[in-house]
């Protein structure tokens, strides 16, 4: 499903009873996983865009701005946060 489709597909169900959502059980799943695949797909490549590590007072020098957990590599162990270290 291209992108508008799935967002025609979403707006549809959205003025659905719950008469019509009985008697569309495929087309509910099939936009719901289309939707799924877009907004993935939207967090990955955010999480490729890098974000400076911060520091937390007392517990970290370098911890991941995502999820807060200590980190010393290109990526966050955790969540897979890239990250940069310069200024
Ligand atoms: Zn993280």
């Amino acid at each position: 499903m291209k992108r508008y489709e799935v967002l025609e597909s979403l707006d549809s169900i959205t003025g659905m009873t719950d008469e019509d959502i009985k008697i569309n059980p495929v087309f509910i799943r099939e936009t719901a996983i289309a939707a799924y695949s877009l907004i993935k797909q939207k967090y990955q490549v955010a999480k490729q865009i890098p974000q400076k590590v911060v520091k937390i007072e007392g517990v970290s020098s370098q911890a991941c701005p995502v999820c807060k957990s200590n980190v010393n590599g290109k990526y966050c162990s955790y969540c897979g946060q890239r990250l940069s270290y310069g200024l």
